[in-house]
């Protein structure tokens, strides 16, 4: 059932005897099955810090048998390495090494490696090293000796035979075509030995597959973000009727939505899948609502994407961490990948020195899978400043819409105001003179008007009034400074810019 080309690459590498092959993989079990598979002839020697030391054989028949004919306690990653190499102890055989990626921080170990390897390339030693993984770390030392390995993720067919092998295995009956698909696309991006545990998991609790075997699957994907830690897992609790004003971006998502949820059917109309969108603007005035909003909306997870974590210090670490990111996104896809100061991340592009060089990479990554993706991630990237960004970002094929928003009309700051008194003191927005608020706001940004009504009811709270009052807010307003007074002349300067790149403006007109 695996990939014929992932094992076949393995097994390509092993003939040509490179020294090293890392394989990156959340799954070092199912990598481990393979190897043995793949070297059927070889004595396979493991290192893990948790088991240590051990040898392990593959016996006849396609059965693995497997021995810890020699396990050694306290016996280090080094020791394995001195012994290994001087005695020959490693000669003509493999060793793989999990979690590889902390141990390559040590000078000393990386070291011996790279002797080893030496040996390796001048014939007296014949060692296959393989590193298993799901961070990847190549030390500067270490690259020219080792060649990159990536898992390829089951597609849909391959998914379904395994739930078709297993309904067998377990003389279930055949599910409904419906709920078939349904289970299928939800296992997209879980390795064969997930999908095989969560149907033990919900066969044995349950004595069936149905629905609910569904949410196990979801649960287990959280866990595959959580562990993995390149995208955080947002709680959305906010929605569409949580925003004021903003209504062309709002009905555009909206629209979009509709394609979203009713994918198969779009798709076979001929309509393209969503790409995503781009909103740009005026710091506090909604943009992070919309991510939220939209992934809500859209009845999926929302994940965010860190720039700033995807940033590594090793060779090829960050490339390998926005493939990740992506592999993973599309992995719990149907979901929202937010892309969170859009500016910040791809700064420096086209600079010289080392950092400019990886951002500029990690930007083209970025945009090929923007322009070639055929997976349901909605890419939501809002931005303050739009000058830093690089323009083929702002192409079409890219996104497919580029909104831009801007400090709240009277009408919006209308609406903001009753959302934020209403969230918070329902009983008191009719009592409350809105206009008169909205009139002493122009300038301010929506978190503005949240800090003023979240200002003002404390004060009538800590003044032990029964309500709250417009001269609360009021009082809230005077010793409040609105954003278009810290930075009126980057607000101009902006608006200028978006009108000449003819973006679309999120709100209406008055
Ligand atoms: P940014 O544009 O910087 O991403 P956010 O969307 O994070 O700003 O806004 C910060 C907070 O300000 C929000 O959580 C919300 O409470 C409030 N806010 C901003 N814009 C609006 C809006 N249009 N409607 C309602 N609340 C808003």
């Amino acid at each position: 059932m695996e990939k014929i080309t992932f094992e076949k690459k393995l097994r390509d590498y092993i003939d040509a005897k490179v020294p090293i092959i890392y394989i990156e993989s959340f799954d070092d079990n199912k990598i481990e099955k393979m190897v043995l598979n793949v070297v059927a002839r070889r004595t396979v020697l493991e290192w893990n810090e948790m088991d240590g030391y051990f040898v392990r054989k593959r016996v006849e028949e396609g059965k693995e048998i497997i021995m810890h004919e020699e396990v050694r306690e306290d016996y280090g990653l080094q020791d394995v390495l001195k012994t290994g190499v001087y005695e020959k102890e490693l000669n003509r055989r493999v060793l793989i090494v999990k979690d590889v990626h902390s141990y390559l921080e040590d000078p000393k170990t990386v070291a011996m490696f790279k002797n080893a390897c030496l040996k390796i390339e001048d014939g007296s030693l014949d060692t296959t090293f393989i590193f298993i993984s799901e961070i990847v770390k190549v030390p500067r030392e270490l690259e020219k000796y080792m060649t990159l390995l990536q898992e390829d993720f089951l597609d849909n067919d391959e998914i379904r035979q395994v739930i078709v092998e297993f309904l067998q295995s377990y003389s279930v009956g055949h599910l409904h075509e419906d709920l078939l698909e349904e289970i299928v696309i939800a296992f997209k991006g879980l390795s064969q030995l997930e999908i095989e545990t969560i149907l033990a998991l919900a066969f044995s609790s349950k004595g069936e597959i149905d629905r609910e075997t569904i949410d196990l699957i979801i649960e287990q994907k959280q866990q595959m973000i959580q562990k993995a830690g390149i995208l955080e897992m947002v709680p959305i609790k906010e929605s569409m009727e949580d925003i004021g004003g903003l209504e062309n971006l709002k009905e555009w998502i909206q629209k979009k939505s509709k394609i979203l949820k009713n994918m198969t059917k779009a798709e076979e109309y001929g309509v393209e899948l969503p790409k995503g969108v781009l909103i740009a603007g005026v710091p506090g005035c909604g943009k992070s609502l919309n991510a939220k909003a939209s992934a809500k909306l859209l009845e999926v997870p929302l994940l965010k994407l860190d720039m700033g974590r995807l940033m590594g210090k090793y060779v090829g670490e960050s490339e390998s961490n926005m493939r990740r990111a992506i592999a993973l996104a599309e992995a719990i896809s149907p979901c929202v990948l937010w892309v969170d100061e859009l500016e910040k991340a791809f700064a420096g592009i086209g600079g010289d020195g080392g950092g400019a060089e990886v951002t500029t990479r990690l930007f083209g990554q970025f945009l090929t899978w923007m322009q070639e993706k055929k997976s349901a991630v909605f890419v939501v990237a809002t931005a303050n400043n739009i000058m830093k960004l690089p323009p083929e970002l702002m192409r079409k094929g890219r996104f497919d819409e580029i909104f831009y928003v801007n400090l709240p009309s009277e009408r919006e700051r209308k609406t903001i105001f009753e959302i934020h008194i209403k969230k918070r003191r329902p009983n008191d927005l009719k009592n409350i003179d809105i206009d008169k608020l909205v009139g002493k706001t122009k300038g301010y940004s929506g978190a503005d008007i949240e800090g003023i009504v979240k200002e003002g009811i404390e004060s009538a709270f800590v003044k032990e009034k029964q309500s709250v009052t417009t001269e609360d807010i009021l009082e809230a307003i005077e010793a409040t400074h609105s954003l278009s007074e810290i930075m009126k002349e980057e607000i101009d300067k902006l608006e200028k810019e978006y009108k000449n790149r003819k973006f679309k403006n999120a709100s209406k007109g008055e």
